[in-house]
């Protein structure tokens, strides 16, 4: 099968290569993939800034139709069923964690795509404790970005437990930010300023806007601060959701939260360590929530109000393309140019 591999460390490295179809065990699915997005850390696997095993195949974030179905599991699984995954292969089942239904953070964890052969290929051989059934209704365009949308489902309602706030403030509108967006505005949250700079002018303000923010600042022409203020009548954002990874939107975000705020953290930061203001966080009575990946519960959570989101989530996803263009999708994603993009795996 025809499957986009990361073929040795380094920088680059990445090619379209025919790849043997592994058949399933008792306790797995062959999927023939549909729709598998292209995600951040797909650029950041190719720039060998992720870790990653190569040979792999890339890729996780996927849609499908069950092709094979192990003994194992034959009473849960029919052939020709749409199906969505998780990424969380090589979880050991065992662990503390596993047993709490976190195998996202499981140390054994192998993910998908990085270090377990992923879905940019034509079949995919998963664990089914992995998969989940495709309700009815939802267009394999939005399955394709449940594994986003389960990240911000469990970021915001799992683990920030939002919906008594008055005025969220959002710093990133990429993915995070916007999926996180769609969440914000979902639970009836009256105010939410989401703040980006000129590189999200033409294309995620405008989305943001249509997704339910009710003020989007360009920081780099805006004062931000005003606007949060203003808004808050001048207590600051009751919650704070770091989508951006960036130094300087974590300071003003520190700043612009109000005293006993809350502050959801999902943007991973390039550098190891950044300076913050410690004492801040004691002064202002914060809860911190930091957030990683996408357990099972947050898969069940976005899967059942995906189908009313649906005309929300569909405009994520801004470019749909064949295998053969990867690396013009890869190149759109690191300009900006494109909030999701979907490989057709069957074009
Ligand atoms: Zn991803
Ligand atoms: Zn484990």
């Amino acid at each position: 099968m025809r499957a986009l591999v990361k073929y040795a460390p380094g920088e680059g490295h990445v090619e379209i290569r025919d790849m043997p179809v592994r058949q399933p065990e008792d306790d797995e699915l062959l999927i023939k993939v549909k729709y598998c997005g292209i995600c951040g850390t797909d650029l950041h696997i190719y720039a060998d800034e992720f870790p990653n095993t190569p040979p792999i195949i890339m890729g996780h974030e996927y849609c499908g139709t069950v092709e094979k179905v192990g003994r194992a599991v034959a009473g849960e699984w029919t052939v020709g069923e749409r199906v969505v995954g998780e990424l969380h292969t090589g979880a050991c089942g065992v662990c503390h964690l596993c047993r709490a239904g976190k195998p996202h953070i499981c140390d054994q964890k192998l993910a998908l795509g990085s270090k377990y052969h992923g879905a940019f290929a034509e079949y995919l051989t998963i664990p089914a404790w992995l998969a989940h059934h495709l309700p009815e209704g939802i267009p394999w365009e939005v399955a394709g970005v449940t594994e986003p949308f389960a990240i911000t489902t469990h970021c915001l309602v799992e683990r920030g437990a939002l919906g008594a706030e008055e005025t969220v403030l959002i710093t990133g509108s990429a993915t995070m930010g916007l999926m996180s967006t769609i969440w914000v505005s979902r639970l009836g949250i009256p105010n939410l300023v989401v703040a980006g700079t000129d590189m999200d002018e033409a294309l995620r303000f405008p989305l943001a806007r249509e997704l339910g923010a009710t003020h989007v600042v360009n920081v780099q022409k805006e004062d931000l601060a005003g606007v949060v203020m203003e808004v808050s009548e001048g207590r600051g954002a009751d919650a704070w959701i770091e989508c951006s990874g960036s130094p300087a939107a974590i300071r003003s975000g520190l700043r612009l939260v109000k005293k006993t705020g809350k502050a959801v953290l999902i943007g991973l930061v390039g550098p190891e360590t950044i300076p913050i203001p410690w004492n801040d966080l004691l002064y202002k009575e914060l809860d911190l929530v930091g957030c990683f990946s996408s357990p099972p519960s947050s898969w069940q959570k976005a899967l059942a109000v995906e189908r009313e989101e649906a005309p929300k989530l569909r405009k994520l996803v801004t470019r749909i393309i064949p295998l053969d263009n990867w690396e013009e999708g890869f190149a759109m994603m690191r300009r900006g140019e494109a909030i999701k993009i979907l490989v057709d795996m069957e074009a």
